[in-house]
């Protein structure tokens, strides 16, 4: 079972959204060894303090890298060895669906978070094996993204999802966007929902879910085009796609 340790100011704001939804059953059913930690329950001074002024002025705080260190220390004595700790940055590389599968397939990654104006390079140096943003925009702090991180992972992870075939057909999972999906009603407000879905012809059905899936991918991320694994088929499709046809 696959180990994740985040390390935040605010145990509290990470914890609220891992109690519900999948990721939260899957925790409580032990089938994810989920722990936050307190980033100031490693300071060692009285007023617990994280953050320190910039060397060579400039606004903001700068997190010290003491209490990082400290932490990942108590996590490898507690939790054994890391094989991951990622360094949640903007300035890192962009997390995608394949780091997800690849640390997902580790048996324990940790997540650090930062706040204010980042955190001390030493950090990143010498004590993160890694360091990853989650888009190209700027958060207060690395709890939404390490929550991000941890949720895409946790659904990679075997027993997570129950349903194993629907991760294989998620987005990005099989190389293409998800096809369109819907539900009763078969008529909305005058909307239909394609006539081929209420055929109950499943070979049509599959046939027109995959053209739809090559089609948007077509339309909207024709650069996830040349890593997707195509069929012969996909490929009529997509000249039939391609032809206007
Ligand atoms: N001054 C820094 C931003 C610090 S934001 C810069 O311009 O690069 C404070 C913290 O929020 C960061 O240390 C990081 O942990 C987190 N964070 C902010 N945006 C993020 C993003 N896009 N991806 C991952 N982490 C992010």
């Amino acid at each position: 079972m696959i180990k994740l340790d985040i390390v935040s100011i605010f145990p509290g704001m990470v914890k609220a959204p891992l109690a519900d939804g999948v990721v939260g059953r899957a925790i409580g059913r032990g089938a994810l060894d989920v722990l936050v930690h307190d980033l100031r329950d490693f300071t060692t001074d009285r007023h617990r303090v994280v953050d320190d002024m910039p060397f060579g002025g400039g606004p903001g705080m700068v997190m010290k890298p003491e209490p990082f260190f400290a932490a990942v220390d108590h996590i490898r004595r507690a939790r054994g060895t890391p094989e991951a700790i990622v360094l949640t940055s903007p300035d890192g590389e962009r997390f995608t669906h394949r780091d997800a599968v690849r640390l997902a397939a580790l048996a324990h990654v940790v997540l650090l978070c930062g706040r204010y104006e980042g955190v001390d390079e030493r950090v990143r140096e010498h004590l993160a094996t890694e360091s990853l943003s989650i888009g190209d925009y700027v958060l207060s702090g690395g709890e939404l993204p390490a929550l991000v991180m941890l949720d895409v992972i946790a659904r990679l992870v075997p027993g997570v999802v129950g349903d194993e075939q629907s991760v294989a057909r998620d987005s990005f999972v099989g190389g293409l966007l998800d096809y369109p999906q819907y539900t009763r009603p078969a008529v909305f407000e005058g909307h239909e929902v394609p006539a081929v879905l209420l055929s109950g012809h499943h070979a049509a059905i599959a046939r027109w879910r995959r053209r739809e899936a090559l089609a948007r991918t077509l339309a909207r991320r024709p650069d996830l085009l040349d890593a997707a694994v195509l069929d012969d088929d996909d490929r009529e499709l997509l000249r039939e796609i391609e032809g206007g046809g």
